[in-house]
């Protein structure tokens, strides 16, 4: 069986190691600390955020299907609380959805995770270059340590980290580079008293904010006042590099002006900088491969920023890998 080494165990390329794993030696290189990448949970005490991804929709056969067997065990659940419009001045209106919006439970990593279980998945390991020997792929990583050979080396990081590692000569160069991602600020606040501002989650128009989502409405969270506040992805991109205190700052007074919640009297405050949150520019194939250097890429960044497209990416890619 042919080695295929995948950077990055996301959606995408957990959903790619599944599929490839009856065919190929699967090894699942990742940065952080467990698998999900953006389909993140944070916990601080009592407190729980889902801080990445908010919930996602299930629009095509393939994925309802892989999602059947949890979506029977409750691991990925319907999230019907009241979602509105939220306007500055105006009074919160509903925000209808074509389709129903879905959750992993009893946290937002929860589904990865789950899906990686069987998976060979070295963590804490960032890979930083790649060697490609007569014998295959040599990775090395943060820490100094190497892996491999492999016969494949596949890229599921974002466009920005994917092209950091691209080999010269990579076919799907030009069309890596057109893509462009934009980032995020998602601030968590957590109060000992309830926040109850009559819905569960507002996409939020004419603000710096975007979004804000009481996390306890989620099912299967625990109760707790936890608030995911995020700013728009515009916003975001033009103050990408601002000093934290001030981003908290604007953040928390916009939440204030919309709500009359007052992030001053939370317990538990703090604020993520995602480098990479939405897709404007996407790549526009679902993959890119080269079959001469044995180099591929998968993501949500080829297709759209959405959980679903890393999945349909990273199993386009498994049926096109000839291994
Ligand atoms: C703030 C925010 C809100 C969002 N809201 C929604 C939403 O409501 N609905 C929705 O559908 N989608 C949403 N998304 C998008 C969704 O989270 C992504 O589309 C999806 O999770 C991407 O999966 P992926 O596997 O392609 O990438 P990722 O989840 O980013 O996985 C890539 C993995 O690669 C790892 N990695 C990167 N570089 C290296 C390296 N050099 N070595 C080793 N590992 C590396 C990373 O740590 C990560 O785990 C949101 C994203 C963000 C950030």
């Amino acid at each position: 069986m042919q080695k295929v080494a995948i950077v990055g165990a996301g959606l995408a390329g957990v959903s790619l190691a599944r599929a490839v794993a009856g065919r190929a030696e699967v090894t699942l290189l990742e940065k952080s600390r467990g698998p999900g990448g953006r389909m993140a949970t944070r916990r601080a005490g009592p407190f729980e955020f889902d801080h990445g991804a908010q919930y996602f929709t299930v629009r095509s056969e393939r994925f309802r299907s892989e999602l059947e067997p949890f979506l029977a065990s409750g691991l990925v659940r319907p999230w019907s609380g009241r979602v509105v419009r939220l306007g500055p001045g105006s009074e919160p209106g509903d925000a209808p959805s074509d389709t129903t919006r879905f959750v992993a439970s009893p946290r937002m990593n929860a589904l990865v995770k789950e899906l990686a279980a069987d998976l060979d998945v070295r963590t804490s390991v960032q890979v930083t270059s790649l060697e490609r020997r007569a014998d295959g792929w040599r990775l090395s990583d943060a820490e100094g340590g190497t892996h491999g050979p492999f016969d494949w080396v596949v890229s599921s990081a974002p466009a920005t980290q994917t092209a950091a590692l691209a080999p010269t000569g990579f076919s799907g160069a030009p069309a890596l580079d057109a893509v462009r991602m934009r980032g995020n600020f998602t601030l968590m606040l957590g109060f000992e008293t309830p926040v109850e501002p009559g819905w569960s989650g507002a996409f939020v128009e004419d603000s710096l904010l975007g979004w804000i989502a009481l996390n306890a409405s989620k099912p299967g969270r625990p109760p707790g006042a936890s608030l995911v506040v995020q700013s728009t992805n515009g916003w975001a991109e033009a103050h990408l590099e601002d000093d934290g205190d001030s981003v908290r700052a604007r953040m928390m007074e916009a939440l204030n002006d919309l709500t009359g919640i007052d992030g001053r009297g939370a317990v538990h405050v703090s604020l993520h900088r995602w480098r990479y949150a939405d897709t404007p520019d996407p790549a526009g194939k679902p993959f890119l491969m080269d079959e001469a250097l044995r180099f591929a890429a998968c993501g949500d960044w080829c297709l759209k920023g959405r959980v679903e497209a890393a999945f349909t990416s990273g199993t386009a890619l498994a049926g096109a890998l000839p291994l």
